[in-house]
C-alpha cells in the first residue's frame, strides 16, 4: 500500500476514538488484578471511563442466564458485567492477559476474553496485550494511548500517575490487613475483593471474632518454583512462608470448575499441614447458599479454637 494511503488509514483508526468516547470496564477478572489503574489512565486521558457496579443478585442472576454453565463463577460474573455495559458506552475494554508477572502465565481462559466478548456480543471492544513477562504494564498502557490516538508523551505521564494511583490502592490492602491478621484468606483478586462473592465470609468471620488477612497481590517478586500460573504463584510463596505463630489458619475461597485451584489446592493443604496450620477450602458457585457457608465457618472456627485452648493448656 503507497504510504501516503496507509497513513490516512492510520489517521482513520486514531479518529475513530474522540477523547470524549465513553469507555466500559467490567467490574471483573482484570479490573481487580489492576485497581483504579484503568479508570484513572482512560480518566486523565479525557476519555470517560464507566465501570460497571459492583456485584449484586442481580448481577448473578443475570451471569446464570448468558453464560456458559461450564464457566467458573468469576467469568461468569465476566459476562454479567459486559453485558451491563453494552448500549451504554462507545466502547468496552477488555485487555488479552497473557501474564501478570514475570516468568509467569496468567489462567488461559484470561488470554482468549476480547475473543469470546467480540463473538458473543457484536459490540465494539478495545483491547491490548497484557504480557508482564515481555512488558511492565506501564508501556502496555503507552501503546493502549498509541491506539488511541494520544501523545505519547500523555500517554506516558497518564500512564505513570495511573500505576501510583494503583499502588496507593494496593498499599492501603496491607496497611489495613496486616494489623488485624490472624486468619490468612487464600483466593485470586477478582474472588477475594469482589465484596459480592467474599464479603459475605469476610464479615461472618469477623462477628466470629476472627481477625482475616486476605493475601493482598503487592509482592512482584515470587521466588523461583514449578508453580507457573501468576496469582496460584503468589498464593503458594505465601503458604510456604507461613509462619505458625503469627497465623492460625488459613481458608482458601475458590470457585467452582476453576482449573488452576483444582490441581493447586491440594498443594496448598499439603503445606499447611506440614506446617500444622489448620486449612479449609470454601468453593462458591452462583448458588452461594449464605447458611450452609455459615454452618462450615462457625464449625471451623470452633475447631481452631479448641485446638488453640488444648495447646495453650499443655
Ligand atoms: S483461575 Fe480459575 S477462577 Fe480464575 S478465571 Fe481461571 S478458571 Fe476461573
Amino acid at each position: 500500500m503507497p504510504m501516503f494511503k496507509r497513513r490516512k488509514k492510520m489517521r482513520k483508526s486514531c479518529s475513530e476514538y474522540r477523547s470524549s468516547s465513553r469507555i466500559g470496564i467490567p467490574r471483573a477478572l482484570y479490573y481487580f488484578y489492576y485497581p483504579e489503574l484503568w479508570e484513572s489512565f482512560f480518566g486523565s486521558l479525557g476519555f470517560v471511563p464507566v465501570v460497571s457496579g459492583e456485584t449484586t443478585k442481580e448481577t448473578v442472576v443475570r451471569a446464570s442466564r448468558i453464560s456458559e454453565a461450564e464457566h467458573c463463577l468469576p467469568m461468569k460474573l465476566f459476562d454479567a458485567h459486559f453485558a451491563e455495559l453494552v448500549g451504554r458506552v462507545d466502547m468496552i475494554f477488555v485487555p488479552r492477559t497473557f501474564s501478570t508477572m514475570g516468568g509467569h502465565l496468567s489462567c488461559p481462559k484470561l488470554s482468549v476474553l476480547p475473543d469470546v466478548a467480540v463473538l458473543e456480543n457484536g459490540v465494539k471492544v478495545l483491547t491490548i496485550d497484557i504480557d508482564e513477562r515481555e512488558q511492565a504494564i506501564e508501556k502496555s498502557l503507552v501503546l493502549l494511548g498509541k491506539m488511541l490516538g494520544v501523545d505519547k508523551k500523555l500517554a506516558r505521564s497518564a500512564a505513570f500517575q495511573a500505576k501510583e494511583k494503583m499502588l496507593e490502592v494496593l498499599a492501603r490492602r496491607i496497611m489495613v490487613r496486616t494489623i488485624r491478621a490472624r486468619f490468612l484468606i487464600l483466593g485470586h483478586p477478582y474472588i477475594l475483593y469482589d465484596d459480592f462473592i467474599s464479603g459475605q465470609i469476610l464479615r461472618k468471620l469477623g462477628k466470629l471474632g476472627v481477625y482475616v488477612e486476605p493475601i493482598t497481590f503487592c509482592d512482584q517478586s515470587v521466588s523461583e518454583s514449578f508453580v507457573k500460573w501468576d496469582t496460584s504463584s503468589k498464593m503458594y510463596e505465601k503458604v510456604r512462608l507461613l509462619d505458625s505463630d503469627e497465623y492460625s489458619a488459613v481458608i482458601q475461597i475458590s470457585a467452582f470448575n476453576c482449573g488452576c485451584d483444582s490441581i493447586m489446592t491440594e498443594m496448598f493443604r499439603r503445606v499447611a499441614r506440614e506446617k500444622e496450620i489448620p486449612y479449609m477450602i470454601l468453593v462458591i458457585d452462583e448458588h452461594m447458599a449464605q447458611a450452609g457457608i455459615d454452618t462450615r465457618l462457625e464449625a471451623f472456627v470452633d475447631s481452631v479454637r479448641w485446638r488453640h485452648d488444648a495447646d495453650s493448656r499443655t
